[in-house]
């Protein structure tokens, strides 16, 4: 599937450049204590195997920021530092790294009676220097105070996206393009409305995707989908992170799932209903899991594919589900929804049941249904 994407600007962070059409790039970040170079550079190093395009380092102290330059000497992965609440570290650390990641609502914790822009033309002054680019990275648990003041406890979002868009506003007139942004919640639903709004508002500006906090496989990875389906079918996200909770030395899951993620939605195998933008009949289907009380459901949704092909110009939806318990709701927004029990298939018309029928009965049922969708487009 020609997923179009947003335009937005390169962004080169280290050997990868994202934004413009490039290849969505798949980032990690490190679990181990900075300090402790050794583990950090394995760990590093174990990312970068397993694909990680960026590796992300926190950095919370001068000891951390030592050990950063350490830790460059024994690797070639393209790294971040994750500057936390001590911004001034940009200047030990910005000599060894390919990206600073700040977050606006920590520049209020150290020096506070220094304007936030000073701060930011500190980072971005050393990071233009060393070729670093930057990432805003605004986080729904650490919002920038005056914003979240001026809104109350009612609106998450608009201080979000005001606060990104403030600090892009800030290094643009700087001269500073070289930066992609990040919004993260840990409400999958959140994450897509404050990423829908900054690139309504920001198209040009890279944006960085992922659910914080996203917790324990599989459910981490589940919600994680959810966002990234539905950002990037409708051309948003130029990089990801999937967060998950998992020991060190099984951190390198969290390239392989956003892989799978990214490789599942150009695919049409996405978990709720998306929306591709296209004028072209979309066919979905759910990547699957352990719920799926019937095998032939992957055979049931490439035969779905097969059947339709003859409809490709129309713009309607077919939603593909493997179990009972997930699909009646996640077909709810396809004009043509099916999801597999046991023995018989369901199937539904927009939110109206159709019933259920057999693995045999259903392919001449919904060739049916989709002829008179059809037939009434025509009208
Ligand atoms: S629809 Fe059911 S089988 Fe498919 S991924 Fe979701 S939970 Fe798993």
């Amino acid at each position: 599937m020609q997923i179009v994407r947003n335009p937005t600007r390169a962004v080169r962070i280290g050997n990868v450049t994202i934004g413009d059409g490039h290849p969505i790039a798949v980032q990690s970040m490190t679990a181990t204590a900075t300090r402790d170079v050794a583990a950090t550079a394995e760990q590093v190093n174990a990312l970068a195997a397993a694909g990680a395009d960026v590796v992300r380092i926190a950095v919370d102290s001068t000891a951390d920021a030592a050990a950063l330059g350490e830790i460059r000497q024994q690797t070639g992965a393209n790294l971040s530092v994750d500057l936390q609440e001590n911004y001034r570290l940009v200047e030990q650390v910005a000599p060894h790294v390919d990206k600073v990641r700040y977050n606006p609502g920590h520049l209020y914790h150290h020096e506070r009676q220094k304007p936030w822009q000073d701060k930011v033309k500190l980072i971005a002054d050393l990071a233009g220097q060393h070729g670093c680019a930057i990432r805003v990275g605004v986080n729904c648990g650490s919002v920038d105070p005056a914003k979240a003041a001026k809104y109350g406890h009612g609106d998450s979002i608009t201080p979000m996206v005001e606060s990104a868009v403030e600090h892009c506003e800030q290094l643009d007139r700087l001269g500073f393009t070289q930066y992609c942004v990040s919004l993260k919640d840990s409400d999958p639903t959140k994450v897509i409305e404050v990423n829908r709004r900054f690139a309504a508002e920001r198209p040009d500006v890279p944006l960085h995707l992922g659910v914080t906090e996203a917790g324990l496989p599989p459910d981490g990875i589940i919600k994680t989908r959810i966002a990234l389906e539905q950002l990037i079918s409708r051309g948003v996200g130029d990089t990801i992170r999937v967060s998950l909770t998992v020991p060190n030395h099984r951190k390198p899951e969290e390239i392989a799932a956003g892989r799978k993620i990214l490789e599942d939605i150009a695919a049409g195998r996405v978990r709720s209903v998306v929306d591709y933008g296209l004028s072209t009949l979309n066919i979905i289907s759910c990547p699957s899991c352990s719920r799926v009380e019937n095998e032939a459901f992957v055979e049931l949704a490439e035969q779905v594919k097969e059947l339709t092909r003859y409809a490709a110009d129309h713009r309607l939806t077919i939603a593909v589900m493997g179990c009972r318990v997930n699909g009646p709701g996640e077909t709810d927004d396809a004009d043509l929804g099916l999801w597999c029990g046991p023995k018989q298939v369901n199937f539904k018309r927009g939110p109206q049941l159709l019933g259920a029928f057999g693995y045999d009965e259903i392919l001449p049922r919904l060739k049916h249904e989709l002829d008179l969708l059809i037939a009434k487009q025509a009208q």
